[in-house]
This record gives C-alpha cells, structure tokens and sequence, in this order.
C-alpha cells in the first residue's frame, strides 16, 4: 500500500500561481518555452553531474521528448535530466522560496508579453502549465533515489507518493483544458519548437505514432557560423539567455582560435535590470566548458563596470571541473576577461560612431555604470573617457557633448577643461560660480551624477588638458579668468577684505576677491587639495 500525501501549497506559491495564469492568458504558448527550458536545465544539470560520475550519463543522449495523447488529452513534455528527489520535488514544485518573489510581484506590469518574460526571469515557470492544464502530473526519477509522483490542480494543494519508474528523468504530464487542446497538434507544437527552442544545445523531439523526431537545429547556438545566423536569431537568442522582453541593442559574436580557444557572444541591452546599481550584483555572463553550462554570472569574466552586459563564454581551455576559486588568479581566465573588455568598448564605440541615436539611448540607461569604469580600470580609462557624454553650459539639455567636442571647442587661450558637480542641473547651471567662466566665453561641463565626484577625482586630464573644477580656489582657477578691473581693485577692498576674514574666522579659510563672479556678491570654494564642496556636503549626509 502507497501513501498519498496530501499538501497545500506554500501561500505565496498560490499567490503567484494565480498571477501567473492570470497575467498570462492572452500569451498562452509560452508554457511550451518555459517546460522545455526547465527539461534542458535538467539535462545540464546531469551532464554536469556526470563530469564527476560518468556512469550517470552511460550511453544516453540527454534530450527532450513532447508527447502529445489526443485519446488521453495530455501533452507530455519528457526529459532523461537529471530528476528529482521528494524533497526537490516539495521544494521546487510545492514552494516559492526564492528572494525573487516579492520584485516579481512588483515588477508585474499587466503588458502580458512582458510579464510572460518576468516569469522566466524569476524563476516561476514550472507554473506556467496550469495556465493551459487544467491538472498537472510530474513522475520524476533521480539516479539513486525512488520515483516520486506529484499531482496537482494548482488550486492550493497537491498530491505526492511513490511511483514505480525505471528511467532517471522527469515527465510533466499537462492534463489539457477543453479549450486548449491546440496544444496536441503536431504541426502546432513544431512550430513553437522552432519559435523557442530552435538555439537550444540539446534536442527536442516530436513523439507521433511512437516514434521520435527531432524537430530543433539541437546546436549550441553560438557555435553556429555567424553567416547561418539573422538578427532575429540573434534577438531570440538574446532573450532566451537573458530573459529580457526587450531586444537588445547590439552584439558581438567572436570565434578565437590558437593558443587560446573560446567562442564569446556579448549582448548589451537596451533596458536596465532591476538590480543594476547594486554593486554585489555580479557581471552578467556565463560560463560554458566545451557547451557544457558551468555557471551563470561568471564575476572573472568581465568587471563590475561592465555588469550590464549580457552574454557567454564558451572555453575550450579550461577545464570542465573548473570552479569560481579556479577562475580566480589563472591566466587564461584574465587574458579572457582583457578580451571581452575589449570587445564591449569596440561595440560601445561602434554605437557611438555609428548609431549616435542608439548610443545616445545607452548612454541614459547604463552611463553612470561605465562611468564606474574610468574609476576602476586604468588600462582602460582613456577609452572609456571617450565614451562620457556630459551636460554643458554649450549644451545643458540632456547629456550629449564628449570630452573631445569639448576640446575642440576651447579658446585659444583656455587651459583646462572646467567642470561643475552639483545635485541637480538646475543648481548647476545657476551656480555662481559659472558666473566668470561664462563671461570669458568658456564652455563649463555640468556634472549631476553621485558617481562624478569619484569621476573627476580619477579623470585628472584628457588628451593633455586638466580637468578642473570651477569651483576651486587653485591660482591656475583664479588666473585663467583673472580681468583687469580685479588687479586694479585689489587695494580699495583691502579693509573690506580684512573685515570679513575677521568675521568669519573659523568658518572659511581665506576671503579673496575674485573675477570668478559678475553677477552674486559672494561664493564659496573649495580649497585648492582639500575635498570638492559637494563631497563634502555628500560625507556629511552620510554621518562622516
Ligand atoms: P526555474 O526554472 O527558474 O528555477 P521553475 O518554476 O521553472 O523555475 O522550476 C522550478 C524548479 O523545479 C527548477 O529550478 C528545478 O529545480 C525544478 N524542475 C522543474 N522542472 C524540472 C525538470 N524537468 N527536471 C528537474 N527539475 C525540474
Ligand atoms: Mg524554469
């Protein structure tokens, strides 16, 4: 006798079961994806688990079967991966305990393409299924352990026990709806094989009259020629591995052969993450080994200054047990990450040079990232300043002028580069201290960013020209907008002068004329080594 073990489901496991089916109604076909997606992870997971135990993989081919049974109405989706135990069973399948609920539930937004993306990207997709099953069956086997069966309704509980089966591997048995029984012709599911499925390593099949037939090209996508490739396969790709809604705004698909062999295929985006200025939240990139999947967000592979980019690395090198303390310090690993650099800022500078309009749109979603870059890599950091784009007082709306316009646009007589940091731009712009500046007829950077103030500490100059705030005291500062009318006035404000220094003694410095203002009586600046005002504004907020 068997015991049937009655669950109920974890209750945010049915909050989002709801969600789920709810959002998803009118895009019911991506069930297809996300099953098929999960039979794949399962059949990495063993290939990977056979690199220590060859015996789990013998002679099989890991693959996915889709068993449509019109007498029955089910649709089977088959793997031979690598199962399930009970407690993964209850685990995976009868909970939601992953910290990506709570913003999967903010970020829903209603658009149901959109949403039907997030479900990927949160991990919720085994739910999917009931959104065209009106009851869902798991049988699943892990090598070494019993076979279990899952049953649910996907109403608020579930069903589990032992079940008798040889083969190691999972069958999610989608007990279709009356209405949904599209979803048992052949000529329906090829085509959604094709739409989803088409770049997956492993092999999808068709079962009709008991016989399989792969449907899928079943290759490593990125190991494909780039000339059998469109861009849409590009897009399809981009969204399978990133589980963005949106397409991406450029790639880069690279084939190294010789003393190093690696296959690169680097996306940038279009639209941020979620979590993209929490800096923990490592580079973007996976890591393959000879196709087989190894690990997502490889941090060695590219720094944090380029964690927008989305993409992989296919090693022939390394070798396939290789872990995240291997990747550390070895040689090949940073002669990888030096190329990918590199190819990020070639495809950057494309943009730039190519499609201003999409770089434009790059630079508003993920510039103060790559600013990040300027700070970190020294290498790197010229290149990366020809990637800045600032505010001006030449161009104060929106952030378009390059440090090279800038240049080209200097009087004769000009220095220095000038630049103001400030919260905002309006305070930017009406700052006093521009005031000078603007009268000699010099174009004055308008810094709004948190992360300029580390900028402009770690961009000292470019292509020879200091950068240089204009609201320091140095003498060079003072000098370069020095008028005659100060030198001359210089003793009729000697008491005046003296009075003030007394006055504020203890709160400033030194007390100055100055030419720097034309229309305010009076500024503040920062001492010429000492902190910039804002930072110093900007410690204080924080308690320093
Ligand atoms: P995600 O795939 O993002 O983790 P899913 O809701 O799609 O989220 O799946 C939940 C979990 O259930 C998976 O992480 C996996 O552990 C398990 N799972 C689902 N389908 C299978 C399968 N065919 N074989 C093995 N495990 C599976
Ligand atoms: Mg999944």
């Amino acid at each position: 006798t068997e015991t049937v073990e009655t669950k109920e489901f974890q209750s945010e496991t049915r909050q989002v079961l709801k969600l789920v089916i709810h959002s998803l109604y009118s895009n019911k076909e991506i069930f297809l994806r996300e099953l098929i997606s999960n039979a794949s992870d399962a059949c990495e997971k063993l290939r990977f688990a056979a690199l220590a135990r060859p015996e789990l993989l013998g002679s099989d081919t890991p693959g996915v079967e889709l068993i449509p049974d019109a007498a029955a109405g089910t649709l089977t989706v088959k793997d031979n991966g690598i199962g399930m135990s009970r407690e993964e069973v209850v685990e995976n399948l009868g909970t939601i305990a992953r910290s990506g609920t709570k913003k999967f539930f903010e970020s829903l937004t209603g658009d149901s393409a959109k949403d039907s993306q997030l479900i990927g990207q949160f991990g919720v997709g085994f739910y999917s299924g009931f959104i065209v099953a009106e009851r869902i069956t798991v049988l699943t086997k892990k090598a070494d352990a019993e076979a279990v069966r899952w049953d649910s309704d996907g109403e608020g509980s579930y069903q589990i026990q032992p079940h008798h089966k040889a083969d190691r591997g999972t069958e999610v048995i989608l007990h279709l709806r009356a209405e949904d029984k599209e979803f048992l012709d052949a000529e329906r599911l090829t085509g959604l094989v094709h739409k989803y499925s088409d770049h997956l390593a492993l092999p999808v099949s068709l079962v009709k009259d008991g016989k399989a037939e792969v449907i899928n090209q079943a290759k490593a996508f990125w190991t494909r020629p780039k000339s059998e490739l469109t861009e849409a396969d590009y897009q399809a790709f981009y969204k399978h591995l990133s589980h963005d809604w949106d397409e991406a705004l450029a790639w880069a698909h690279h084939k190294v052969e010789g003393n190093l062999e690696y296959t690169s295929l680097l996306y940038i985006p279009k639209r941020a993450p979620f979590d993209l200025f929490n800096r923990e939240e490592q580079s973007g990139v996976q890591l393959y080994v000879k196709r087989v999947f190894i690990m997502d967000k490889a941090a060695e592979l590219l720094p944090p200054w380029l964690r927008f980019v989305r993409g992989l690395v296919d090693s022939a090198d390394l070798p396939l047990n290789v872990s995240r303390e291997l990747l550390q310090g070895n040689r090949m690993v940073d002669k990888i990450k030096a190329a990918l650099v590199k190819r990020a800022l070639d495809l950057l500078d494309d943009l730039a040079a190519n499609k201003p309009e999409q770089y434009a749109e790059f630079w508003k979603t993920f510039g103060s990232v790559l600013k990040e870059g300027v700070i970190e890599d020294d290498g790197n950091r010229e290149r990366v300043a020809k990637l800045l784009r600032f505010a001006s007082t030449a161009h104060p709306e929106g952030q378009t002028v390059t440090l090279a316009d800038y240049v080209a646009r200097m009087k004769p007589e000009q220095k220095s580069i000038y630049y103001i940091t400030a919260d905002t731009l309006a305070a930017a712009k009406n700052s006093p201290h521009l005031e000078g500046f603007v009268a000699k007829g010099y174009e004055v950077l308008l810094l709004t960013d948190r992360i300029d103030e580390w900028l402009t500490s770690h961009l000292r100059e470019f292509e020879g020209k200091k950068l240089d705030s204009v609201a320091r005291s140095a003498k060079d500062i003072e000098s370069a907008i020095e008028t005659p009318e100060k030198a001359a006035n210089e003793s009729a404000y000697k008491d005046t002068l003296e009075r003030l220094k007394k006055a504020l003694a203890g709160k400033v410095g030194d007390v100055r004329l100055s030419a720097r203002l034309t229309e305010s009586p009076a500024c503040l600046v920062a001492d010429e080594y000492g902190m910039s005002l804002r930072m110093a504004r900007m410690m204080k907020a924080a308690g320093q």
